[in-house]
């Protein structure tokens, strides 16, 4: 069995859980296993998971919010109930904070930032993001069980036919949390970054946070999500959540839009493998044109206004 860790956004699950799913389904189509997830109870669209090859669904009964040492003691639970050969999840938030604590507690491999899977080779071979994101590597498991946790918007999307997923119930007992939530703000309106088709992103050379304007409208017509480059968080001209690259967020949108972005080492670490990079920067010589699909060198301030202006148009 393939055990794949859903998690939910109000009562969905995350699209990054889907790819997960996704990624379960080309395993188990190669190893044999079928692929059951386990999730809070919750949520409306569980009948859905069968669209991307999943057969059962586990639920548990949780309180609102469950922390990261509440979650590693429930999957090392249900890990124990149910003996999967491997424990998928998505290498999101929720991922980064598990997988390691999981890895040591289940004494199991983990191969973190999974991103493929080898076809055509008879034993497992997973392939794996390396060097923030420059390049790749293939792995192999020494043992017949571990954990892999999969880079958001790294595999897609699969839809398979499929019947009905089985939804059951999984008996845990979660145990108290030691943390006390004092509060907790959900962002709403906006698809998280980690999962976001398009981004449209600004950095310095905006001069002053009262510019992002431009950005905002931009990115509502393009139905986008925004991000900020690092020294733009650090001076609290946009919130940190929005803070993409090497200490940020690592993402791969289909679109990439950088607006008065340098595009240093540490910046492109975290968006280079968005699969196209549109670049809009004064200075010919900025490091991004060399990392762009398509450039417009000139002045943000003279650019932003005519292509809003242009967009409003065609809409
Ligand atoms: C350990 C470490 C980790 C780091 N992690 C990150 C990270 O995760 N993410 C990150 O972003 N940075 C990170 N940094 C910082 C990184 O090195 C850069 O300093 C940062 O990315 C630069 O941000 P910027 O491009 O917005 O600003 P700047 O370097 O100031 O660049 C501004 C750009 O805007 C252009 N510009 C200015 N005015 C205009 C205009 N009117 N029209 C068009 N273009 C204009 C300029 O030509 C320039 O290219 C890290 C640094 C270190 C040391």
């Amino acid at each position: 069995m393939i055990l794949v860790i859903l998690d939910k956004a109000e009562n969905h699950v995350k699209k990054a859980s889907l790819e997960a799913i996704s990624y379960a389904a080309s395993l188990g189509e190669k190893s044999g296993q079928k692929v059951c997830g386990i999730i809070a109870e919750g949520v409306s669209n569980l009948g859905d998971l069968n669209k991307y090859g999943m057969s059962e669904v586990y639920e548990f009964k949780s309180p609102s919010y469950i922390d990261t040492q509440q979650w590693t003691e429930i999957i090392s639970q249900a890990y124990h109930l149910l003996n999967p050969d491997y424990i998928i999840l998505s290498n999101n938030s929720l991922g980064k904070s598990i997988s390691g604590r999981l890895a040591v507690k289940l004494n199991l491999a983990l191969i973190s930032n999974v991103i493929g899977l080898k076809k055509n080779v008879e034993d497992v071979v997973i392939q794996k993001s390396v060097f923030s994101g420059k390049a790749s590597a293939w792995y192999r498991l020494k043992n017949a069980k571990g954990i892999l946790a999969l880079m958001p918007n790294g595999y897609g999307l699969h839809e398979q036919k499929g019947s009905d997923t089985k939804i059951l119930n999984l008996d845990i007992n979660i145990p108290d949390s030691k943390i006390v939530l004092k509060d907790r703000v959900l962002i709403k309106g906006k698809t998280p970054l980690s999962e976001a088709d398009i981004v449209v992103s600004a950095g310095r050379g905006m001069k002053d946070p009262s510019n992002w304007n431009l950005i905002e409208e931009l990115a509502d017509l393009v139905n986008a999500t925004t991000a900020c480059s690092r020294p733009v968080a650090d001076s609290g001209w946009r919130p940190h959540h929005e803070h993409v690259g090497q200490t940020g967020i690592a993402i791969r949108p289909n679109v990439y839009i950088a607006i008065g972005i340098s595009g240093a080492i540490q910046h492109l670490a975290g968006v280079n493998n968005s699969k196209k990079i549109f670049v809009i920067n004064k200075d010919p010589e900025a490091p991004f044109f060399k990392a762009a699909d398509y450039g417009v060198c000139g002045d943000l301030f003279e650019i932003l206004p005519k292509l809003n202006e242009a967009l409003r148009k065609a809409k």
